[in-house]
Protein backbone atom coordinates (compact mmCIF):
# COMPACT_ATOMS: atom_id res chain seq x y z
CA UNK A 1 0.00 0.00 0.00
CA UNK A 2 0.96 3.41 -0.68
CA UNK A 3 0.29 6.44 1.64
CA UNK A 4 0.61 10.03 1.35
CA UNK A 5 0.24 13.64 2.79
CA UNK A 6 1.15 16.96 2.72
CA UNK A 7 3.94 18.82 4.67
CA UNK A 8 2.40 22.00 5.36
CA UNK A 9 5.49 23.41 6.66
CA UNK A 10 7.08 23.79 3.64
CA UNK A 11 4.12 24.03 1.04
CA UNK A 12 3.83 27.17 -0.67
CA UNK A 13 0.14 26.64 -1.97
CA UNK A 14 1.56 26.77 -5.67
CA UNK A 15 -1.68 24.32 -6.25
CA UNK A 16 0.18 21.71 -8.95
CA UNK A 17 -0.44 19.23 -6.59
CA UNK A 18 -3.77 19.30 -6.89
CA UNK A 19 -3.69 20.13 -10.74
CA UNK A 20 -2.14 16.72 -10.68
CA UNK A 21 -4.03 14.85 -8.32
CA UNK A 22 -7.49 16.26 -7.85
CA UNK A 23 -8.95 13.60 -6.50
CA UNK A 24 -6.08 13.35 -3.53
CA UNK A 25 -5.28 16.71 -2.94
CA UNK A 26 -7.28 19.52 -1.94
CA UNK A 27 -6.69 23.33 -0.85
CA UNK A 28 -7.49 24.03 3.19
CA UNK A 29 -8.73 27.53 4.87
CA UNK A 30 -4.90 28.91 4.75
CA UNK A 31 -4.72 27.83 1.27
CA UNK A 32 -2.61 24.87 2.29
CA UNK A 33 -2.56 21.68 0.66
CA UNK A 34 -3.51 18.74 2.11
CA UNK A 35 -4.76 15.08 1.35
CA UNK A 36 -8.12 14.64 1.05
CA UNK A 37 -7.73 11.08 1.11
CA UNK A 38 -7.86 10.95 5.03
CA UNK A 39 -7.88 14.74 6.01
CA UNK A 40 -4.09 14.93 5.45
CA UNK A 41 -2.77 11.93 8.13
CA UNK A 42 -1.51 9.50 5.89
CA UNK A 43 -3.27 6.40 7.30
CA UNK A 44 -5.41 5.35 4.35
CA UNK A 45 -3.96 3.77 1.38
CA UNK A 46 -4.11 5.62 -2.35
CA UNK A 47 -6.53 3.62 -4.57
CA UNK A 48 -4.64 2.09 -7.40
CA UNK A 49 -6.27 4.34 -9.82
CA UNK A 50 -4.75 7.55 -8.50
CA UNK A 51 -1.01 6.47 -7.93
CA UNK A 52 -0.32 7.44 -11.27
CA UNK A 53 -1.50 10.70 -9.87
CA UNK A 54 -0.11 10.78 -6.98
CA UNK A 55 3.65 9.88 -8.60
CA UNK A 56 2.67 13.39 -11.05
CA UNK A 57 2.14 15.40 -7.71
CA UNK A 58 5.13 14.34 -6.37
CA UNK A 59 7.47 14.69 -9.05
CA UNK A 60 5.91 18.39 -9.37
CA UNK A 61 5.57 19.66 -6.54
CA UNK A 62 8.59 22.46 -6.39
CA UNK A 63 9.36 21.83 -2.46
CA UNK A 64 9.41 18.44 -1.99
CA UNK A 65 6.51 18.86 0.50
CA UNK A 66 4.61 15.62 -0.86
CA UNK A 67 5.74 12.81 1.43
CA UNK A 68 5.12 9.12 0.56
CA UNK A 69 5.27 6.22 2.10
CA UNK A 70 4.38 2.79 2.26
CA UNK A 71 3.75 2.85 5.85
CA UNK A 72 1.31 4.83 7.31
CA UNK A 73 2.68 8.08 9.13
CA UNK A 74 0.75 7.03 12.59
CA UNK A 75 0.92 3.74 13.15
CA UNK A 76 -1.50 3.52 15.56
CA UNK A 77 -4.21 4.46 13.57
CA UNK A 78 -3.64 2.09 10.24
CA UNK A 79 -7.43 1.83 8.78
CA UNK A 80 -8.67 -1.56 7.61
CA UNK A 81 -9.09 -2.55 4.04
FE1 LIG B 1 2.11 22.62 -1.85
FE2 LIG B 1 3.73 21.07 -3.31
FE3 LIG B 1 1.09 20.96 -3.65
FE4 LIG B 1 2.45 23.11 -4.45
S1 LIG B 1 2.63 21.03 -5.28
S2 LIG B 1 0.47 23.11 -3.34
S3 LIG B 1 4.01 23.23 -2.84
S4 LIG B 1 2.24 20.38 -1.78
Amino acid sequence: YTFTLVDKETCISCGACQMAAPDIFGEDDDGLSFSLIDDNKGIKPIPEDLLDDLEDACDGCPTESILVSNHPFSADAVEQQ
